[in-house]
């Protein structure tokens, strides 16, 4: 962003840039070298934080390694466990304000979207310690008349945590209260964009008396910290959110130690429209989709596919809603969209969208940066193609921001070939008044996740998660939590019989 155009009056009414260091062992701790983070949409330094290396890094694994070994975590009380996540749950009640603007700051999101972001996580540490007290695994009574067996569950050991700057504090909490819940300890990387609100959640996990060495916090970039949590042989487990491309690697980086590897990546998430949909609300959830998180979201439904009867009255209803959405100022409560991530980015989207309309498809809305006014133009208008067919990289690729793609279907078949025609099965939405048509596209969608007509909405106690190259494994709910829980075996001679595998020998030396 170029600095010039902020306007003075904003910059003046900003907080002081926050200072954020490493958690290692229970202290706070400095390194040699800081990096910044200019706010993408008030172009100000709005955090200084300590840059870890091998040495930070190393540490804090090392002090994740200890205090699991010590089980002053890992094997207190299901109950003591709870109160604890409990506790932190008030406590980020008690912050959201403080903790929701740096996260506005730091990531450019509307100031409304932080402070339910950040509620919204108080409940996820909630929902957590009900899992902490209600942990169990199997008996095993059938198994004949001197065995018995069960099948217990424990902690997985360390977990390393790392997360994207798009939602931080949130996809944090989809993680961290889980792993804790189930008696792990931890190493946490933020994204190198969005570090502060880890830090503060630090500061209340150690508000809140978490004993040394459970929870690590090393801040820094995906080399070497990231990198170097994913190979080292004292972490057991990597649960990872990010791009579909760092998945990757960080998959083929554990390999050499073949961890556990839990990953949320990218997504090319579509709705399907029908003509018997309400088309009112059809038409909201749409530009919801689309726009929310300036589509920088994993799951931004960034295609729809449209009946062809409906389209042209579709797409017009659509475009019409697009111009009343308020894009402008994050800090300013009445905003719902605000900056693009770097300007790096912002020329990515352009790109994608420039590449369509080169390719033959139709700008119908927006399709350039944004200037806001005393902001600058690190942001990015309402965007809406139609007439793209499916195999241009707008229709398959995940763009990361403000720009719905069209395409029509004529049949049932031909909707669910469009919606699985994508290397990512994040999530997919339709909308019918027909309880068959919805159920048989849930049926067929390859989607970790399928609402029907409603888009986004999620319960701590359902699990998310993508098929094919949205990711393994899933989040939140009882199967996000059981991802950190080993299962062992236990087998119990509990009769009176003596063990008989060998059988006494004829006596051949005749005594
Ligand atoms: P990213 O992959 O660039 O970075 C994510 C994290 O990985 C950061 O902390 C980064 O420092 C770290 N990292 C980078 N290189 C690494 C390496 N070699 N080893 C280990 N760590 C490394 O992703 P991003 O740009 O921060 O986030 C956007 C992406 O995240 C999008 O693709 C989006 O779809 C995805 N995402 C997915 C979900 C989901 O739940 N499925 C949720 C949010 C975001």
């Amino acid at each position: 962003m170029n600095d010039m155009n902020i306007h003075p009056s904003i910059k003046a009414n900003l907080p002081e840039p926050f200072s954020a260091q490493h958690l290692i062992n229970g202290a706070w701790t400095a390194s040699k070298d800081v990096f910044e983070r200019i706010s993408p949409s008030h172009g100000v330094v709005v955090s200084r934080s300590a840059k870890g290396g091998v040495k930070e890094t190393e540490a804090a694994i090392e002090a994740a390694r200890t205090a699991f070994d010590a089980g002053t975590w890992s094997r207190i009380s299901g109950k003591e466990r709870a109160a604890f996540l409990l506790k932190v749950a008030d406590l980020i009640e008690a912050n959201v304000e403080r903790i929701a603007v740096q996260e506005t700051l730091e990531s450019g999101k509307p100031i409304s979207q932080s402070r339910g972001e950040v509620e919204g996580a108080a409940d996820l540490w909630r929902y957590a310690a009900s899992l902490a007290r209600t942990t169990q695994g199997d008996s095993h009574n059938t198994l004949g008349e001197d065995m018995l067996a069960m099948v217990m569950k424990e902690p997985i050991g360390v977990v390393s945590i790392i997360t994207p700057w798009n939602f931080p504090f949130w996809i944090l909490s989809q993680k961290l209260p889980f792993a804790l819940a189930a008696g792990c300890t931890v190493v946490v990387k933020p994204s190198e964009m969005t570090p502060s609100s880890t830090v503060m959640l630090g500061e209340l996990l150690m508000e809140a008396g978490l004993p040394k060495g459970v929870c690590n916090i090393v801040l820094g970039y995906g080399e070497p910290v990231g990198s170097l949590m994913s190979t080292h042989e004292d972490v057991d487990m990597v649960t990872f959110t990010g791009s579909t491309p760092v998945g990757k690697k960080i998959t083929e980086a554990s390999s050499s130690t073949l961890k556990k590897v839990a990953l949320e990546l990218g997504g090319k998430n579509a709705q399907v429209i029908f003509p018997d949909a309400v088309l009112e609300s059809a038409v909201d959830a749409v530009v919801f989709g689309v726009y929310f998180n300036v589509g920088q979201c994993c799951n931004s439904s960034s295609r729809i596919i449209v009946h062809e009867d409906i389209a042209e009255e579709f797409i017009a209803r659509v475009v019409e809603l697009s111009k009343d959405v308020a894009f402008g100022d994050p800090l300013d409560p009445e905003t719902q969209v605000g900056a693009i991530v770097t300007p790096e980015h912002n020329a990515k989207i352009e790109a994608y969208v420039r590449d369509a309309a080169a390719a033959g498809a139709k700008v119908q809305l927006g399709g350039n940066p944004l200037e806001v006014p005393g902001l600058g133009n690190q942001f990015y208008q309402p965007t809406i193609i139609s007439d793209v067919s499916p195999d241009m990289a707008i229709a398959r690729e995940e763009v990361f921001g403000p720009v719905l793609t069209v395409l029509t279907f004529k049949t049932l078949d031909e909707a669910i070939q469009l919606t699985n025609d994508t290397v990512y099965g994040l999530s997919a939405g339709v909308w019918s008044e027909n309880v068959h048509t919805c159920l048989e596209f849930a049926r067929r969608a390859q989607a970790g996740t399928v609402w029907t007509n409603t888009w986004m909405d999620g319960y701590p106690e359902l699990a998310f998660g993508g098929m094919k190259e949205s990711g393994q494994g899933r989040e939140i709910g009882r199967y996000g939590f059981e991802e950190f829980l080993e299962v062992k075996s236990v087998v119990m001679r509990v009769g009176r019989t003596r063990a008989s595998w060998v059988k006494p020998r004829k006596n051949t030396r005749g005594n």
